[in-house]
């Protein structure tokens, strides 16, 4: 499938699902992501490489893999519309207390931990809410790919 073919793709599911943002192909080779929810500049991003990549490891379809990967985006979108701010100032608050221990020729393990504990957590409430977005016949295909990419 080509890129184009995958972002008009992921824009009919976005239409599906009464969700609007713009969407973007990045052809970035090093990225972990299938697709990236860019709170920042509030567009969902999409690595086809990676995408492909994944596609050939599962065995599963490209049209199936791309409506796991938009509806787990759709997760992100759904959650950091409602919590993003609690988690910015989260990350904030850690954050200062590394570089504040960098300062001072110390690491901050527990911030550090903070940090991806925050992450796994947000992980989680995507993969949970984009459940609900997948097509019924993918709900199976949707939960392998989580336990394939994830280890939460
Ligand atoms: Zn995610």
């Amino acid at each position: 499938m080509f890129p184009n073919e995958i972002l008009s793709l992921v824009k009919d599911i976005l239409k599906k699902s009464n969700i609007e943002k713009t969407v973007v192909i990045d052809y970035s080779k090093t990225s972990d992501h299938l697709m990236h929810y860019d709170s920042k500049n509030d567009q969902i991003n999409i690595f086809p490489t990676k995408i492909h990549e994944l596609v050939d490891h599962i065995g599963i379809s490209i049209e199936a893999m791309v409506e796991i990967s938009t509806c787990h985006e759709i997760g992100h979108v759904i959650d950091i519309c409602s919590n993003g701010h609690t988690y910015e100032l989260q990350l904030q608050a850690y954050k200062e207390k590394i570089e504040e221990a960098h300062r001072n020729e110390q690491y901050e393990w527990e911030s550090l931990k903070n940090i991806q504990e925050l992450n796994d957590h947000c992980e989680r409430i995507a993969w949970g809410i984009g459940k609900e977005y997948v097509s019924p016949d993918r709900v199976d295909d949707y939960e392998l790919v989580r336990r394939v990419i994830t280890s939460i």
